[in-house]
């Protein structure tokens, strides 16, 4: 029997379709994404999208900052013991507003997870890397060979983080190159070391922030004499006394050894190309980002930088009638967690009015 909706990805809109889906009596079935197939984790796409991979979120709507053993209790209250244990590090040690902070943005997806199961939505741990939209039911196969037949199919794959194609900057990956200062921030080699975060927006000022809980030095290295990122963010950067700003610069080299990984980099002078060595431990790279769209197989029309396109207005139509696009996968200008969770909303809605005709 085909599923009626397969949900594939994750993040906020993944979940938030799950939710309505599931609500309107429809059983979906989540392909969340492999939690242990490498390639994921070096790319960060790993289950649970890009808020599992940040700290703290506070524009999501609903979350202002709290107490962090209320928010505690209220995670041991909501979550078998089982995903609590993934969050429960959250619940020690000094936080950011005087004891008190907003939703991380791991507890957050664990939340929407959660809710998604309590309407009885099933979840399984794999990625879809094949599908098949010219047949009816559509067919998805999963990276551990399992093949799943579906009426209508919702893409919520979000994007994953760039790099900037460097040689060097390939061969430090995982030895002191990230893409994700949440994920390998906390490692040793970056302790009390001077790092370096590439890009001047909203996640190159985050990086940088989270950094300097354990850097010596944070050197935030951005092409422009202005940072893209939103003004608060950008305004708790500037003034950190921790984070040094290097203007109109961008990465020319990674420079290390196998045995040490990086130990500095070189930098290039976007106004008169002079060139600058700076000593540090780590290279985090905060760039923008790439919609995970590659699986579709060309089957799917995409815009130029591989972003499903919408085919109506103000619906989360795609090229192939049954199936739909919510969240990043399908947005590149507004890129929002609270977008996300909207278009997943209105992907459930979408597909429940489309199997209904
Ligand atoms: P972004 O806004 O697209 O910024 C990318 C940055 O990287 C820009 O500053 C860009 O420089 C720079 N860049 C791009 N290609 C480069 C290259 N080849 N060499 C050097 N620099 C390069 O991406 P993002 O910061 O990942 O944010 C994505 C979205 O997520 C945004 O909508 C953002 O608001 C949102 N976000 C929100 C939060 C939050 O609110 N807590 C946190 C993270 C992300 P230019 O400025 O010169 O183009």
């Amino acid at each position: 029997m085909a599923e009626k909706v397969v949900i594939i990805g994750s993040g906020p809109a993944g979940w938030t379709a799950a939710i309505y889906a599931a609500r309107a009596n429809l059983g979906p079935l989540v392909y969340e994404g492999s939690a242990t197939w490498e390639p994921n984790r070096v790319n960060g796409t790993t289950p649970l999208g890009q808020l599992n991979l940040t700290t703290e979120v506070e524009n999501f709507p609903a979350w202002p900052y709290m107490d962090n053993a209320v928010l505690g209790e209220l995670a041991k209250s909501a979550l078998p013991p089982e995903r609590y244990e993934f969050l429960s590090h959250f619940y020690q040690g000094k936080k950011a507003h005087h004891g008190k902070r907003s939703v991380f943005g791991p507890e957050l997806m664990e939340f929407m997870r959660q809710q998604a199961v309590n309407f009885g939505t099933r979840i399984v741990t794999d990625d879809i890397v094949e599908v098949d939209f010219k047949r009816r039911p559509f067919v998805l196969k999963a990276r551990e060979g399992q093949t799943v037949e579906a009426q209508a199919v919702i893409l919520a794959t979000g994007a994953r983080a760039n790099y900037l194609g460097l040689p060097s900057e390939d061969r430090f990956k995982n030895n002191g190159v990230s893409a994700c200062a949440v994920c390998d921030g906390a490692l040793p080699r970056f302790r009390n070391k001077p790092l370096v975060v590439i890009g001047g927006g909203d996640s190159a000022v985050e990086e940088g922030t989270y950094l300097t809980k354990f850097a010596s030095t944070v050197y935030l290295v951005h092409r422009r004499d202005q940072l893209r990122a939103s003004k608060i963010m950008a305004e708790r950067a500037v003034s950190n006394p921790k984070i040094t700003m290097k203007w109109n610069r961008v990465l020319d080299e990674v420079v290390g050894t196998d045995a040490d990984g990086v130990t500095g980099v070189r930098l290039k002078s976007t106004t008169d190309g002079s060139k600058e060595d700076l000593a540090c431990t780590g290279v985090f790279l905060a760039i923008g980002h790439t919609p995970n769209t590659d699986f579709l197989g060309g089957q799917v029309q995409l815009d130029p930088k591989g972003y499903i396109v919408l085919t109506k207005p103000q619906r989360t139509w795609t090229s192939v009638e049954g199936v739909f696009a919510a969240g990043d996968v399908a947005d590149n200008y507004y890129r929002q967690a609270v977008t996300a969770a909207g278009t997943g909303c209105m992907a459930a809605l979408d597909a429940e009015r489309w199997l209904s005709h």
